[in-house]
């Protein structure tokens, strides 16, 4: 496939700007020869003036209609064919078996989607009829209209272009600009052709779909800036999140911005656990720690157990495991120097003893860092918020906690997080619930003897958190529920019926579940 180095708006490709920047092959560190195209401040404008005019044209269209949408964008997708799989392993280095398996998620993603919307339950209907002294009152969820979304560096499918944040916003109803990430420019062109042909193929409006190129921040604070946009999608660091989440609340109009950032994602380890499965549990952290070269951002980074000979012996066997482990390829250079000055911030605290690793390798041909374990107190982790930043790679935090009371007053210090993990055993039960309590106060989901990387497609999962792990905790942005971001509800007040919309109607036309004066019901009124 010829690429161009250009934006996509609405359909058409356009590079007006000068400022370029390169693919970089992680495993070579070379450069490619194609420029990319920064998009100009007047691109932006063009890209989300074009995504106004789509919905006020969209806004009108069936459920039926938009999940048609979503499966011709899946299966343009797939008719990128290997190409996208081996263009997205030169710019990230993550693998093919990886990439396949991710491409597989995005297209299920879109079609998951599709599949919800030919319910139109998913539209949340809520009738409270007419009674003495109280109006009758009907509510369903709207699109919210444009939204920007940010890719992330770690999932160029997932998180991408064509990734979750993209899939549930175009299912809500609300046409999409996504600010491309830098590291996977020539992956993003691919998924902006199929996305574009799949909007030219459905008979969209063009300005449904735009993907802007840049390097550095111009384009997305141009992009969240703009009053046509009504919410954002974000996946990346704390630090990007937060900037566009303040950006947004600088608008004279803010709007939402559902921010995905880093986590620490605490495991406790009881010692009971330790007891009983010691090997077993270091095998499964050092794979959790080491997976995509820790890339993850439910990598587990945060360790807690109480002091004992089985835990030291334990942190032992780990420090070992994870000296072994070949050093893994990193995202991009960005990436190599983000990891490489959190681990300095963090060992520069005297309580932080580095057990194995901590440093990066100069000499490597491709981007990477050492495997690295580090220990350090309870008290110290309370004593300074620092010692909770995400190191972003293959790099764990031993917290060697005095007896449980420590070990509980430390959870109780930690910040918001994706998950928060236990392993228990059976007999200990009666003793952890209020443990388990704490850790759920701390995260979108809490894990029983398992780890946390590895986040289920499914309905009923949460991928979301309290602050700083999100900027919404009350939203996943993983699952079908990721859509309500992009929606709201409007309340219908003594509306006539035949100007109410079909979902809301008396005789319900389209026989969904609604939910009618506190019963859920698919009969007429
Ligand atoms: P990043 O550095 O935050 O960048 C993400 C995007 O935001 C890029 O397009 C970046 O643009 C833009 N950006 C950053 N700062 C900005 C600012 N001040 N104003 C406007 N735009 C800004 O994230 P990343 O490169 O993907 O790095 C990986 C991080 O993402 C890790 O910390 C990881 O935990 C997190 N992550 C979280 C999840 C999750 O589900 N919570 C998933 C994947 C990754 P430029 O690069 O062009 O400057």
């Amino acid at each position: 496939m010829q690429l161009t180095g250009h934006n996509y708006i609405a359909g058409e490709t356009s590079a007006e700007g000068a400022d370029t920047f390169f693919s970089v092959d992680p495993r070579s560190r070379q450069r490619g020869d194609l420029p990319f195209h920064n998009a100009t401040a007047a691109e932006v404008d063009r890209a989300v003036a074009a995504a106004v005019a789509a919905f006020d044209e969209i806004r009108n269209y069936s459920s039926s209609r938009i999940a048609g949408l979503l499966d011709e964008i899946a299966i343009q997708i797939e008719a990128l064919g290997d190409e996208l799989l081996h263009c997205a392993d030169r710019e990230t280095g993550l693998g093919l078996p990886r990439l396949t398996g991710e491409r597989e998620r995005s297209t299920g993603q879109f079609r998951a989607f599709a599949t919800l919307l030919r319910d139109a339950a998913y539209l949340r209907p809520i009738i409270n009829s007419e009674q003495p002294g109280q109006p009758s009152i009907r509510q369903m969820q709207f699109p919210v209209g444009p939204v920007a979304i940010f890719a992330a560096s770690n999932f160029p499918f997932a998180f991408a272009v064509a990734g979750g944040d993209t899939a549930s916003a175009l299912a809500a109803g609300s046409p999409v600009v996504v600010k491309a990430h830098p590291g996977h420019p020539a992956t993003s062109e691919m998924f902006a052709l199929a996305m574009s042909k799949a909007v030219a193929e459905q008979g969209f409006p063009a300005g449904t779909f735009s993907m802007l190129q840049g390097a550095g921040i111009d384009v997305g604070q141009w992009l969240v800036a703009h009053d046509g946009i009504e919410a954002v999608g974000f996946t990346g660091s704390l630090r990007g999140g937060r900037a566009i989440y303040d950006a947004a609340a600088r608008r004279p109009r803010p709007v939402p911005v559902y921010a995905e950032m880093g986590s620490v994602n605490p495991v406790v380890i009881t010692p009971g656990a330790l007891a009983a499965r010691a090997d077993e549990i270091a095998d499964g952290l050092v794979a959790s720690v080491t997976l995509g070269t820790g890339q993850f951002c439910t990598n587990p980074g945060l360790i807690l157990l109480q002091d004992s000979r089985a835990s030291q012996d334990f942190i032992t066997n780990v420090t070992e495991k994870m000296g072994e482990a070949p050093a893994g390829v990193l995202l991009n250079e960005a990436i190599a120097a983000g990891l490489e000055s959190a681990v300095e911030q963090t060992r520069a605290n005297p309580q932080i003893e580095v057990l194995t690793g901590g440093d990066a390798i100069a000499d490597s041909d491709y981007f990477c860092y050492s495997n690295t374990v580090m220990q350090t107190t309870a008290a110290a982790i309370r004593a300074d918020d620092r010692l909770q930043i995400e190191h972003f790679g293959p790099v764990t935090l031993f917290v060697v906690c005095q007896d449980e009371d420590d070990l509980r007053a430390t959870v109780d210090a930690l910040e918001g997080n994706l998950t928060s993990t236990i392993h228990a055993e059976a007999d200990e039960l009666e003793d952890i619930g209020e443990l388990l309590h704490q850790l759920r106060e701390k995260a979108g989901r809490v894990i029983w003897n398992g780890f946390p990387t590895g986040v289920a497609v499914v309905q009923a999962m949460q991928h979301g958190g309290p602050y700083p792990a999100t900027t919404a905790p009350g939203t996943t942005s993983v699952g079908l529920n990721a859509i309500y971001r992009f929606m709201r509800p409007i309340a219908f007040q003594n509306v006539p019926d035949a100007l109410l919309p079909e979902p809301l109607k008396d005789g319900n036309p389209l026989g969904i579940l609604r939910q009618v004066d506190g019963v859920s019901t698919a009969a007429a009124l």
